[in-house]
């Protein structure tokens, strides 16, 4: 092979290299963005939860209140036997009055509470089903990305093996330049010309003199304007 068509494969090794490198890095990303939903999920049921809370709360302070209305009701009952005039007797009345009106109201407040309670209750039932149903499926997703990771690890370990038996076929400067620019020109070191004579990397026209060297494939060739390799690629 010559040195032009190892550089072409090196070229093309670690392009995949750093496809595979990326995947890598990506898909740890995808099973903390799924870890990410669940505990989403799991916030969504507690908050509803807390809600029932003080709703049951709010449920037992309301009851203890009508229990403290039904005593309080009780005693004014107790004085009409008491009172000594009509005006204090009409008074009493009123105060009866007001305390049936307290305790109506509260009765209401009691019913709304449970009513909220309940559905409190069915909300929770649907979060968990919810929360379960998406952990049933981010498991399934785990596992196939996981999957996904050793294959890609495999691969990349695989093609990284063959990448350097390769550059090892390489003289020792020209695989420096080709790490040199690899590096400088974003992962893009060995380039095709066009037949529109313009290099693959940067775009930049190639001489017509080195369009014919480069026909030839003699000698290694450099583009004038990025610095990168050249090969030059028939017309299709
Ligand atoms: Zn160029």
């Amino acid at each position: 092979m010559s040195e032009l068509q190892t550089l072409i494969h090196l070229q093309e090794y670690d392009a995949r290299i750093a496809g595979l490198e990326a995947e890598v890095a990506r898909l740890p990303k995808q099973i903390e963005a799924l870890q990410a939903s669940l505990v989403e999920a799991k916030k969504a049921v507690d908050t509803i939860k807390a809600r029932l809370d003080t709703t049951r709360k709010e449920l037992r302070a309301k009851e203890k209140d009508l229990d403290d209305i039904g005593v309080k009701r009780a005693k004014s009952e107790a004085r009409l036997y008491e009172v000594k005039t009509n005006t204090e007797y009409s008074a009493v009345l009123a105060e009866i009055e007001n305390i049936k009106a307290l305790k109506g109201r509260t009765e209401e407040e009691i019913l709304a509470l449970m009513e909220r309670q309940e559905s409190l209750a069915l909300e929770i039932r649907e979060a968990e089903a919810r929360h379960r149903t998406r952990e049933e499926q981010a498991r399934r997703d785990e596992a196939v990305i996981r999957q996904k990771l050793s294959a890609a690890e495999q691969e990349l370990e695989g093609v990284r093996g063959e990448r350097a038996s390769l550059a090892r076929e390489l003289p020792r400067g020209v695989l420096g330049d080709y790490e040199r620019i690899l590096k400088a020109r974003g992962g893009l070191a060995v380039v095709a010309v066009s037949s529109t004579a313009v290099c693959g990397g940067c775009r930049v026209g190639i001489r017509p003199q080195a369009v014919q060297e480069l026909r030839a494939a003699q000698d290694l060739l450099h583009c004038e304007s990025c610095g990168r390799f050249l090969f030059w690629q028939e017309p299709a």
